[in-house]
């Protein structure tokens, strides 16, 4: 918490809607790779009103540089038509509903959650599991089962705060390759096996 004060999304956003479709469209890609076509996308489509209506081809077209453009343009039409018929043009704010939303899952749910609403949630992606394993704060592999050991180690206040941070520093220090475990302030308490302390 104190090395990482600020941690947040790096995904430029205004409101929930945008940070939910920001999210999907940053699967395998980067965050400054999404955020030089969203503001393009949400002047043109502000509302999930006018993105379920779009024509995909124009919306292909916008969010071609993020990759995958076919299947992005199909997730957030798709999920700018569930958010439209199901829940009024509002996205849901709580877990449960969000999920039920095509192209959403529990990680880009979480990440909603936590980051637009600040509402207790923990989303695990990879670096959040390399961490937490090395770290052993779980045994688990399974991503919801990685959660739910987050969830019984921190006080419900801390959760939203958890992931952004683990991730920054599953970048910038427990990387997946060579971890610059010379340089980590976890150093002495961590039973990983492969440190690489020089
Ligand atoms: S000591 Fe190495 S493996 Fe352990 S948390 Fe730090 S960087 Fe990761």
């Amino acid at each position: 918490m104190r090395r990482y004060p600020d941690a947040g999304t790096a995904l430029e956003y205004d409101d929930p809607w945008q940070l939910l479709v920001a999210t999907v469209l940053s699967a395998q890609t980067t965050d400054e790779n999404v955020n030089r076509v969203t503001p393009i996308l949400f002047a043109k489509w502000p509302s999930a009103a006018d993105l379920a209506a779009a024509d995909p081809e124009e919306v292909e077209a916008v969010v071609y540089s993020t990759g995958f453009y076919r299947q992005k343009t199909a997730a957030i039409v798709a999920l700018s038509v569930d958010v439209l018929e199901r829940f009024g043009g509002e996205v849901p704010d709580d877990l449960d509903r969000l999920v039920t939303l095509r192209g959403v899952g529990r990680k880009t749910a979480s990440v909603v959650l936590a980051e637009a609403w600040n509402r207790p949630a923990i989303a695990v992606d990879t670096h959040v599991k390399r961490v937490s394993r090395r770290l052993e704060l779980t045994s688990e592999t399974d991503p919801r089962r990685i959660e739910g050991d987050l969830r019984a180690l921190f006080p419900e206040a801390r959760w939203a705060g958890i992931s952004m941070r683990v991730i920054q520093f599953g970048r910038d220090t427990c990387m997946a390759r060579r971890p610059r475990c010379w340089d980590c302030i976890l150093e002495d308490l961590c039973p990983y096996p492969y440190k690489t302390v020089e």
